[in-house]
């Protein structure tokens, strides 16, 4: 039933609530995600946004958006009274538990905010320069919220300078010198398996949602929503080539296509797709997608917040047609409707 009563915060506005009641919303994909998902999602928007902005401030904004997650995180998961040894055991149980990969915070002295260290030991990948900005933030945020002080943060460590990590030990990669992170590629995903030892694959899809959220709010409010939902759907289109590229086969007929691009989604656990209604003079397609790794459980805000995704089947559908697609949500969770629904046509030539 829908509850007119009650209007949620837009999304382009970050509160905890706007996460959504994940639980309720993907029945049977589960709270768990693959790390290589969020990735792409991180790794293609950093790209967008240094192609637009330029990386610097790309990484402004990711530091930024962290900061803010960090922040909410910090008010919703921790108990802001408990002493610094409380916190720190607390603070490191509970990023291992969200799988955040920081496995190391120490503070020192809460008045002064002196001799915070933390590491990261999520990526796996090499890097010119350190890249995890949005984490940086993220712990930034965190310990702010605990000792209501300024902190600075700096990654130090992993993934710099061509460092890898294995099961908590650095390890220097001289040999490799890899395209920078600002710019998309499917080999910087990294080797997810190799970078997160006992963290493992999986991650929750509240860790996904917390960063995609916040970035939303910052590009936002920097942008309005318009056009950092513009940034979204760029990301999703890239990120949508790509993935057809390297995980599914565009040699086969629609029917085997569309089954095997089932079959993937839901391996990855993006969500459960069907295919409505399919046109084959103009190309106009119609897609649910169920349980949405974006907003499936979303409170209502009469809005369709999948610009990710209107971008991402974009992609796929070029890939597989040669074609332009324009693709938009149609109904999506966050307007009321317990499928996402896609119309993609043809962009005229
Ligand atoms: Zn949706």
């Amino acid at each position: 039933m829908r509850n007119v009563f009650i209007k949620g915060v837009p999304h382009s506005q970050f509160v905890w609530e706007n996460i959504g009641d994940i639980e309720a919303g993907r029945g049977t994909l589960g709270d768990s995600m693959p790390v290589l998902v969020y990735r792409l999602m991180q790794h293609t928007l950093g790209h967008t946004l240094s192609e637009s902005v330029g990386s610097g401030k790309s990484d402004d904004f990711f530091r930024n958006a962290g900061s803010l997650a960090g922040t909410e995180y910090a008010k919703h998961v921790f108990t802001l009274s408990d002493g610094v040894d409380e916190f720190t055991e607390a603070a490191q149980r509970n990023l291992m538990e969200f799988n955040i990969g920081i496995d190391h915070i120490s503070v020192v002295d809460r008045n002064t905010g002196c001799a915070v260290s933390a590491f990261d030991r999520g990526a796996g990948a090499t890097a010119e320069r350190p890249i995890c900005k949005y984490e940086e933030g993220l712990v930034i945020g965190i310990m702010d919220t605990y000792a209501n002080s300024r902190f600075t943060v700096s990654e130090n460590a992993y993934p710099d300078e061509g460092n890898t990590t294995t099961g908590g030990s650095t390890m220097r990669n001289v040999f490799m010198k890899d395209i920078p992170h600002n710019q998309f590629t499917w080999e910087n995903i990294g080797d997810i398996e190799g970078g997160r030892g006992e963290l493992g694959v999986a991650m929750p899809v509240l860790v996904y949602r917390l960063m995609q959220y916040t970035m939303l709010d910052v590009l936002s409010k920097e942008f309005g929503s318009n056009k950092a939902n513009d940034y979204f759907r760029d990301a999703g289109y890239l990120a949508g080539t790509q993935f057809s590229k390297h995980m599914l086969n565009l040699e086969v007929g629609l029917d085997e296509f569309i089954a095997n691009l089932q079959a993937k989604l839901k391996l990855l656990r993006i969500g459960i797709l069907r295919m409505e209604a399919f046109d084959r003079e103009t190309g106009e397609i119609v897609l649910s997608v169920g349980e949405d790794l974006d907003c499936s459980g979303l409170p209502v805000t009469d809005e369709t917040v999948c610009n990710y995704d209107e971008g991402f089947i974009a992609g796929i559908l070029e890939a597989y047609t040669g074609k332009r697609y324009d693709v938009r949500e149609i109904d999506c969770w966050a307007n009321g409707d317990r499928v996402c629904r896609f119309n993609g046509k043809v962009k005229a030539a």
